[in-house]
């Protein structure tokens, strides 16, 4: 199946973001594989392309503004558009610390990815998208960054304690529909996704269990509101399980 679209995921070496390449890849569509490590991200690609799918790894960290502003110019040069960005590149940085010992420092890194890089990414990336007849851009949020669950504060989200993960996905969240307002104009449609709790590289310190949830059950939302069409909704925060999931902001 070719569809002659052109995606790119963040992040898409392993985990979640993998699986997004893959099943974008397995619906047609030509995947960038963005990752920050050469040797990771190739061997990721390498081994998606050997299963017959246009997955090509491309370079970015995007925590490093130089590096994805190369990797817009590669995609430019090669594919001349982009119809779909999923900004899944994510991390927790504070496994293990309580909240009142949670520094600065700690916030400012989750930050750097989880907020400043889907800002580097979507900056970097919007020129080419406005090239689409149906543009979608999708965040790669959490359940663990909606306000309205936290303001729960014996609920299970709030007593997890993640300050800088929450309040990164929190903000995300906000970006999401400041930048879903902003880019109708563009007809670029842009939505937060939650994967729901998947076991994953993220995740290994966690101090709760993490269930048995696979990549690819956490891929199925993100993927659908990449595929969205034209006629899709902007501004809407979609998952775990399947796009009729209202997940609350
Ligand atoms: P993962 O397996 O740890 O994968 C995270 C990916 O992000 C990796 O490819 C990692 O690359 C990449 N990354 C980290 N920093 C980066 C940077 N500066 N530049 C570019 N890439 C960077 O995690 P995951 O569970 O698949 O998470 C994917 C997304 O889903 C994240 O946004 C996460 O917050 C979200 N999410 C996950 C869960 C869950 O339960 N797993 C739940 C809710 C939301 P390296 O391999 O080089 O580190």
């Amino acid at each position: 199946m070719t569809t002659n679209e052109v995606a790119l995921v963040t992040g898409g070496n392993k985990g979640i973001g993998r699986e997004i390449v893959r099943q974008l890849a397995t619906r047609g569509l030509t995947v960038y594989l963005a990752a920050r490590n050469p040797e990771l991200g190739s061997a990721a690609a390498q081994e998606l392309a050997a299963d017959g799918l246009d997955v090509r790894f491309v370079q970015l960290d995007v925590t490093d503004v130089a590096s994805v502003d190369a990797a817009a110019k590669q995609v430019e040069a090669d594919a001349g558009r982009l119809d779909v960005l999923v900004n899944n590149a994510g991390i927790v940085a504070e496994w293990g610390t309580s909240v009142a010992d949670i520094t600065a420092d700690q916030v400012r890194a989750a930050y750097e990815v989880n907020v400043f890089g889907v800002v580097t990414a979507t900056h970097a990336f919007v020129p080419l998208l406005r090239r689409s007849p149906n543009a979608r851009i999708v965040n790669m949020s959490s359940g663990l960054g909606s306000v309205n669950l936290l303001s729960e504060l014996d609920g299970r989200l709030a007593t997890q304690g993640l300050l800088a993960y929450s309040s990164s996905k929190a903000a995300l969240n906000a970006l999401t529909l400041v930048y879903a307002s902003a880019l109708r104009a563009d007809g670029i449609k842009v939505n937060a996704a939650t994967p729901g709790l998947v076991p994953t590289d993220l995740n290994t310190q966690a101090a709760v269990p993490r269930g048995s949830r696979t990549t690819a059950d956490g891929a199925v939302v993100p993927v659908a509101l990449a595929m969205l069409p034209v006629d899709g909704p902007t501004g809407v925060f979609r998952g775990p399980e399947s796009l009729a999931d209202v997940a609350p902001w």
